[in-house]
């Protein structure tokens, strides 16, 4: 950790607006990275309201702050209050990184591409694989766009309202020609499509903490040898359906790989510089075990 009595006014600054967002892991993974980098950069945790979210906003360019990251409940406000929005963004209404780029505000969504860099530090890919996705929010859409785009071969939207099912449907199938598959969690099509999936990826917070010791968020014997199963949720790193999926014989990839990767790529932008992601990974992993012993 650097010492805080060398910044200056060389210092620049980014950070991340959410709300709450005082348990955000990202400060420890990008001080580190700044650190690491020689970087004489400084990132911030900033609690905003709804209300008060066009004055942040505002306060990106007054401030000449170089960038945010963006949390819940900011990610599709921030979409409406930036200059401009690169693909992934336009498509899903929804930013988790603004690039300050001399005053004009440029929107990321750097949630895919993290997820697909996830993938591939793991080995896996998405190209070309039957994907089952389970949940429709947020996380569910960036990753429908990100696994259609490297060229999914089949995706299934699973959830239990099977109508926010069918509207990822509808936003997959505007930007690329994919048969999709949409149902709800509980139903006989649900499991064939677990069943048959190449890559299940969870997108719902089902097992995280404090309800680590829930049942996964479909059945244990939904899972099988041969396939990878992703779950998004990192706390804990192991959850309960990882842990079903390793005991079917299922490769894993746990979530804090697609943080550490988005915000890599967030890191990357902000810099023009390659991300060191070994020391995020560290950082981010150190920051997880402190917060697990204080909560004991
Ligand atoms: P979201 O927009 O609130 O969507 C949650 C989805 O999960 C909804 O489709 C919801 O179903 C479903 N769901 C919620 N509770 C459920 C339950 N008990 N059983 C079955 N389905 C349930 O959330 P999100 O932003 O997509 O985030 C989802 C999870 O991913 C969170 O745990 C988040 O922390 C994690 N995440 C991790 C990363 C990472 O970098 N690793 C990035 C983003 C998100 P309905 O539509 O029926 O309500």
């Amino acid at each position: 950790m650097r010492d805080l009595t060398s910044l200056d006014g060389e210092t620049k600054v980014v950070g991340v607006i959410g709300w709450p967002v005082r348990h955000s892991l990202s400060p420890a993974m990008h001080n580190a990275a700044f650190a690491e980098m020689g970087l004489n950069w400084v990132y911030v945790p900033f609690e905003v309201t709804t209300e008060r979210l066009g004055e942040a906003v505002g306060g990106v360019r007054g401030l000449q702050l170089q960038g945010l990251n963006v949390t819940v409940p900011h990610k599709e406000g921030v979409a409406r209050l930036v200059d401009e929005l690169d693909e992934a963004a336009a498509a899903l209404g929804a930013v988790n990184t603004v690039h300050n780029v001399g005053g004009l505000l440029r929107g990321y969504n750097t949630d895919g591409p993290g997820f697909l860099r996830s993938l591939a530090e793991a080995g896996e890919t998405a190209e070309g694989r039957a994907v089952a996705i389970l949940g429709a929010g947020g996380s569910a859409r960036a990753v429908a766009c990100a696994v259609a785009g490297q060229g999914a071969g089949r995706l299934a939207l699973v959830n239990r309202t099977v109508s926010r099912a069918e509207e990822v449907a509808a936003l997959v199938q505007r930007r690329f020609d994919l048969a999709v598959l949409t149902c709800g969690l509980d139903s006989a099509q649900a499991q064939g499509a677990v069943r048959e999936a190449d890559l299940v990826v969870d997108c719902t917070p089902t097992g995280m903490h404090p309800h680590s010791e829930d049942p996964p968020v479909v059945p244990a014997a939904w899972l099988r040898e041969g396939q990878c199963v992703v779950d998004l949720v990192y706390t804990p790193r192991e959850t309960s359906l990882l842990r079903a999926a390793r005991a079917a014989g299922a490769r894993v990839v746990e979530g804090v790989g697609m943080l550490v990767h988005q915000g890599a790529i967030a890191l990357e932008q902000w810099t023009g510089r390659p991300a060191p992601v070994a020391t995020m990974r560290e950082a981010l992993l150190a920051a997880l075990a402190r917060r697990e012993a204080a909560a004991g």
